[in-house]
């Protein structure tokens, strides 16, 4: 096995102390890869290079059209090479190979849009008291350190990398352990493309070394984090230290809530992926299935019908609709928490939440989706984000009822209503207390539109231009005219 190299300073580089390990496959529980483990020592020295290079100027100061262009010419090399990294994310992350030409497009769309927005970002005039001309700069902040998560390894490093670049910071990635891999090739690609050396390093390695040394490092000004809301916690108090900025993308438990009017066909399809898809693995996953009691008998069954249909299998067939987890010990969580909901005295339908056969597949992390009935919200798991093919599905009579139970939740970071009732559809998206609302659609996220967290799900907002604010420091100089 080849051994994929760390990139530091935009070179691929062994580990200083030459380590490595193992990145396994999900769909066969086997190695698939072996990839240089970044230690303490190369985050301080990934850090140190990328401080140098931003104080040097060249990328900060580089004209913005300029870092626009090399932005684009990596989306462009992005779609030529679509098929490549999408068959690597499919069998690192055990996401069907549909599913990750999709997310690979998407990533190629992030950094087009970044590309285009780089000579974008600035600043206001504004009418001060003072006699003269007050006027606002966006400036990069400087070292960005982005720490990442393996359930949407390559998309979820574009929304952080693309807008960094963009305003001109330079950057320190530290994806997961499990899924490493195709971030290092878009590093490659961003290096083709024409980004300076020193701007960029990918530090493959454990998290509470190398992350937690990227967070509490003085010299980054910024950390981007998505994952989990204990690491966010831990995230945030390293850098209180240092004052350093920190924007945190965390778990959710998002509601799907049906009204007996929404047309139940339409609404069952894209419902079962809402939550299913990535193997419940999403942060966004409609995880709570909340159904007015008219409808509620029968959505259940269809819903129950259609999550019993899903083609579980390997990722690289064109007719998988779920791969399988990402590790073991995922899985493990996902089989854990059916057995408290059971215990709580939620019933399993049918035969969800057992382990497939798949041929080929044996060794690989596979999980039956589970449909979970008779769950109160209070329960822990429709208060627990599982991260796993779990729904909880609850009865409503209200529409004040739907909307306590949704909020009734520490997360607030996605929602659906389904209603063909435009001004219920209006009153409950405007009546959840979570930041990205899907109403008739399951679609809330746009590499167009602002994504984040209210509650325990995060803080700050990616995508859209809002995530300008993100990498950007205001500067406010005002000239006399005295
Ligand atoms: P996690 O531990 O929060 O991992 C996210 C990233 O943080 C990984 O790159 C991880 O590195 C790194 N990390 C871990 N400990 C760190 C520390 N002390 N300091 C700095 N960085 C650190 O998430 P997980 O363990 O993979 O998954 C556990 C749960 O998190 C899931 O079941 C799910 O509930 C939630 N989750 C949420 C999202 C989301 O999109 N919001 C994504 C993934 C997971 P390593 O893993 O390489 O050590
Ligand atoms: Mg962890």
């Amino acid at each position: 096995m080849n051994i994929e190299r760390l990139v530091l300073g935009g070179e691929r580089t062994a580990a200083t102390d030459g380590k490595t390990f193992q990145v396994i496959e999900p769909g066969t529980g086997k190695p698939f890869a072996e990839v240089a483990q970044a230690s303490v020592a190369d985050a301080d020295q990934a850090v140190q290079v990328a401080y140098r290079t931003f104080e040097e100027g060249v990328w900060p100061r580089m004209r913005a059209t300029a870092r626009g262009r090399i932005l684009l010419h990596a989306s462009n090399l992005v779609r030529e090479r679509l098929e490549t990294i999408a068959t690597i994310e499919a069998r690192n992350a055990g996401k069907p190979i549909r599913d990750a030409r999709g997310e690979i497009s998407l990533v190629a769309a992030v950094l087009e849009y970044w590309g285009g927005a780089a000579n974008k970002i600035f600043g206001e005039t504004i009418p001060v008291q003072d006699a003269g001309l007050e006027v606002t700069l966006r400036e990069p902040v400087g070292v960005c350190a982005l720490i990442t998560p393996w359930n949407f390894p390559l998309v979820i490093a574009s929304w952080k990398i693309a807008p960094a670049l963009a305003c001109g910071n330079t950057i320190v990635v530290k994806p997961a352990q499990l899924t490493p891999l195709s971030v290092l090739l878009l590093a490659d690609i961003l290096m083709e493309a024409g980004l300076p050396p020193g701007v960029i390093s990918i530090l493959p390695g454990p998290g509470a070394a190398v992350g937690n040394a990227l967070a509490k490092n003085p010299l980054v000004s910024k950390v981007s984090f998505t994952g989990s809301t204990g690491v966010g916690t831990q995230i945030m108090r390293l850098c209180a230290d240092n004052i350093t900025r920190v924007s945190l993308e965390l778990g959710g438990k998002a509601a799907n809530i049906v009204f007996a009017d929404a047309g139940i066909e339409r609404c069952v399809e894209s419902s079962v992926f809402s939550v299913f898809g990535n193997t419940g693995q999403d942060c966004c996953a409609r995880s709570r299935l909340l159904v007015e009691r008219p409808a509620y008998d029968e959505f259940v069954e269809r819903f129950s019908r259609r999550a019993a249909g899903l083609r579980v299998g390997d990722p690289l067939s064109e007719q998988t609709e779920l791969g399988p987890m990402i590790s073991a010990g995922q899985r493990q969580r996902s089989l854990d928490y059916i057995a408290i909901g059971r215990q709580e005295g939620a019933t399993l339908v049918g035969s969800g939440g057992s382990v497939p056969a798949i041929a080929g597949g044996e060794e690989g992390f596979y999980l039956q989706p589970a449909v979970l009935t008779n769950v109160k919200n209070a329960m822990r798991v429709a208060q627990d984000e599982i991260f796993g093919p779990v729904v909880c599905v609850m009865p409503f009579d209200s529409e004040e009822e739907a909307l306590r139970i949704a909020n009734d939740t520490p997360y607030g970071l996605a929602g659906s209503v389904w209603t063909r009732d435009l001004g219920r559809g209006i009153r409950v998206a405007r009546g959840l207390r979570a930041g990205v609302i899907s109403v008739n659609s399951s679609h809330s996220v746009h590499t167009e539109a602002p994504f984040g967290g209210y509650k325990r799900s995060g803080i700050g907002r990616e995508m859209g231009m809002h995530a300008a604010q993100l990498y950007t420091e205001v500067k406010s100089i005002f000239f006399s005219q005295e």
